[in-house]
């Protein structure tokens, strides 16, 4: 049998419920899933603080949604860090990466970088562009995707600038990423609440309602950034010391991992479908290489792997 580890502290999503405020809400944990994901890359720090904030909240907001598939949260921009890429599968495997210019990101000053607990600047990283959600189910289904300009300090303002554009849903969303001393683990934090859409409409919200929502965004915000990270602070206790007073509820969570979904065969299969002049212009020394731009993995595919197509 194997032995019970006890509850699992790091790597989870923890859903929440807040009955009398009809709110609901969701508290994500990272630890060595994050640390994974951003140790594949040699990111400098900047850039790899502001990625682990966009995995947090694709995980956070992943976890708001009925889906069968992957979600995929971008931001395509044009400050220093041009291009975030985070996803999240339904089963709970997550990846990012992100592209970047090293002399703009030179540039830039400590207090946009997000340095001393401050969340990364989204106007001195990311700077304009626009954020973007896809939801993935597959093949012969519809994709669903929003999109929205990039307004907000940080990616958290932008995520919350997107909900109250796009209509029916009230959220608010923290997220938080450190390193656990100079050089240490990353470990990175979020909590987003939402209020649970009335029957009826909003038109019928009651005054206590509309008041709990408020006096739950400021209890939220009471959360510090380092709260939100600290490994000692486990996610129920974390939940009780906001909410307890609202009668807060915990459900079940939901473990993640750091899993890329590259493969050799998928690589191939994405070079099948290029024109041979372009497969010849990759070949170096005879071989074509492709490196998984999520997880850094090497791929090399020998002269004759793309012949049949290369002749053809
Ligand atoms: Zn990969």
């Amino acid at each position: 049998m194997p032995i019970d580890p006890g509850p699992r502290l790091d790597d989870l999503v923890q859903p929440f419920r807040i009955d009398p405020f009809a709110l609901r809400g969701r508290l994500v944990r990272l630890g060595p899933m994050v640390d994974r994901i951003l140790s594949q890359h040699d990111y400098p720090e900047p850039v790899a603080a502001i990625l682990g904030e966009a995995i947090t909240l694709a995980v956070v907001l992943a976890g708001a949604l009925k889906y069968d598939g992957i979600f995929t949260l971008q931001t395509k921009s044009d400050g220093p860090v041009r291009l975030i890429v985070a996803d999240v599968s339904t089963d709970g495997a997550v990846r990012g990466y992100a592209q970047f210019d090293q002399d703009r990101l030179d540039a830039v000053d400590a207090e946009a970088a997000g340095s001393g607990g401050a969340s990364p600047s989204v106007p001195g990283l990311i700077g304009s562009g626009y954020i973007a959600f896809t939801v993935d189910q597959g093949e012969h289904t519809e994709r669903y995707q929003g999109i929205v300009a990039l307004t907000g300090a940080t990616l958290a303002e932008c995520a919350q600038h997107y909900f109250r554009q796009s209509e029916q849903i009230r959220a608010g969303i923290k997220l938080s990423v450190a390193r656990s001393g100079p050089n240490g683990a990353w470990r990175a934090g979020g909590l987003m609440l939402q209020r649970v859409p009335p029957e009826g409409g909003y038109g019928v919200i009651a005054d206590d309602v509309e008041d709990g929502w408020r006096r739950a965004m400021v209890l939220m915000s009471s959360a510090t950034a380092a709260e939100l990270v600290d490994p000692q602070l486990s996610p129920h206790r974390l939940l009780y010391r906001l909410f307890h007073d609202e009668g807060v509820r915990v459900f079940e969570t939901h473990p993640l991992e750091a899993r890329c979904r590259c493969s050799r065969e998928r690589i191939a299969g994405i070079l099948r479908s290029f024109p041979p002049a372009d497969i010849e212009e990759m070949r170096q020394d005879a071989v074509t290489t492709v490196t998984c731009e999520f997880c850094n993995t090497r791929y090399d595919f020998a002269p004759d792997e793309f012949a049949p197509l290369a002749s053809a």
